[in-house]
């Protein structure tokens, strides 16, 4: 089978072998320190941060509502880029964590007027702004070195849902001013699901020290994750090396949550194999994988969710089926009669996600599963010129020399 889903993506062959290796001792050893360690520091080179990561067990969603328990104050206004079923969702955490939700709706595709966000920002009393950097639901990425300078000039924290973007698209934390970013594994990385990645800016630990009312959370709470990281890690590797005693840890509780440490070796495998192939190797094969699907729908006469090639994002592609035919069903026969499985539609029953990300973002995938998206929809009565699709994106490929896919883990 071929998984070419938008999330819990096929994972790397470094990523596999971690997962399988043997918990030779427990989190509590320099063995998996080291790994932590490592993992961190890779990620941070990710983000383009210098900042703190760190690793909550959990899917994403946990670093999203961790991030706002743990910088904003119930009543707070936070202004959220509501663009699809993510800014969705962190609309509804805003609400959640007891803070005030001021959208900005953005048809589904469509650019954000960034003069509605600077007014938007200017209101009275707004403490954070969250946006949506690649919008899986649609398939459209967002801009947030813009939306980024917008928040900075107004002192406001900028929160980022990057969870499908990270790795597929270039990401510099801090040089765009990005006060928390959150993402995971699973998605463009390839590595296991069940990680939230959370990166918090120094301006982000002020507002957390800042605040008045308690966050009522034990397990989303950044500041119990980088007490974990500080004490339960770095300190004590130290006290190993040193042969000292433990150290005392004020404030922490007898015991605190845990992040995986199967997880993290597997995630740590994944990165090894993306740094591996050079960061910049591996978002181009996104950029181009993307275009050759973005192609391959339009020569079949279908039509993309993003309406413009500039703010289509390079790791998922999201497109409306013929009429009368119903995203499931089309699912079904393509895992079926293929053996392909792609992301369901999530803004309506008329349109399916083909992911671009991670270990699928490659010829020897992509081609494969328009082959079977072109048989499925012939299948399905839809007209089209046969092998218009293959040809569409094959002439992607062939006029993208730069990339070597013999790089590729
Ligand atoms: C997948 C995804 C999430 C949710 O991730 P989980 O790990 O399932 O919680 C959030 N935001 C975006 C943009 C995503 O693509």
């Amino acid at each position: 089978m071929i998984n070419m889903s938008a999330g819990q993506t096929m994972m790397t062959p470094s990523c596999l072998r971690a997962l399988s290796g043997q918990m030779e001792t427990p989190i509590y050893y320099p063995a998996y320190w080291d790994i932590e360690e490592e993992t961190l520091a890779l990620s941070q080179r990710l983000l383009g941060t210098g900042s703190d990561v760190l690793f909550l067990a959990g899917s994403a969603t946990f670093g999203e509502e961790a991030a706002l328990r743990s910088t904003m104050e119930p009543g707070d206004k936070i202004v959220v880029v509501n663009a699809g079923v993510f800014g969705q969702v962190a609309v509804d955490l805003v609400s959640i964590v007891g803070c005030t939700p001021i959208e900005i709706k953005v048809p589904h595709g469509s650019r954000v007027d960034l003069a509605e966000v600077e007014r938007a920002l200017r209101a009275d009393g707004v403490r954070g702004f969250f946006a949506v950097h690649v919008e899986t639901s649609t398939g459209t990425a967002y801009p947030l070195a813009e939306l980024g300078a917008l928040a900075r000039s107004r002192g406001i924290l900028f929160l980022v849902d990057a969870v499908s973007s990270v790795g597929g698209t270039a990401f510099r934390m801090d040089e765009w001013g990005v006060d928390v970013a959150i993402t995971s594994p699973q998605k463009c990385l390839s590595g296991p699901q069940g990680i939230a990645v959370v990166a918090v800016s120094d301006r982000a630990w002020k507002a957390v020290a800042a605040k008045k009312t308690a966050n009522n959370s034990l397990c989303l709470d950044l500041t119990v994750w980088k007490r974990y990281h500080d004490t339960k890690v770095r300190a004590m590797n130290q006290a190993w090396r040193d042969d000292a005693h433990e150290p005392h840890v004020a404030g922490r509780a007898k015991h605190e949550p845990s992040p995986s440490g199967p997880l993290v070796r597997g995630f740590h495998g994944a990165l090894a194999d993306l740094f591996n192939e050079g960061i910049d190797h591996f978002r181009r094969r996104h950029e181009v994988s993307a275009k050759a699907v973005r192609e391959a729908v339009r020569a079949l006469g279908l039509r993309l969710v993003a309406q413009e090639e500039e703010i289509a994002s390079a790791v998922v592609t999201v497109f409306y089926l013929p009429a009368g035919i119903y995203e499931k069903d089309f699912r079904v026969r393509l895992l079926k009669d293929w053996g392909v499985a792609i992301g369901n539609g999530e803004i309506g029953p008329n349109n399916v996600r083909v992911g671009t990300m991670g270990v699928g973002a490659q010829p020897r995938f992509v081609l494969p599963t328009i082959q079977a998206l072109e048989s499925t929809l012939r299948s399905l009565g839809h007209q089209f010129d046969p092998g218009a699709g293959l040809r569409a994106a094959e002439s992607v490929f062939a006029a993208n020399r730069d990339i070597n896919w013999s790089r590729v883990s």
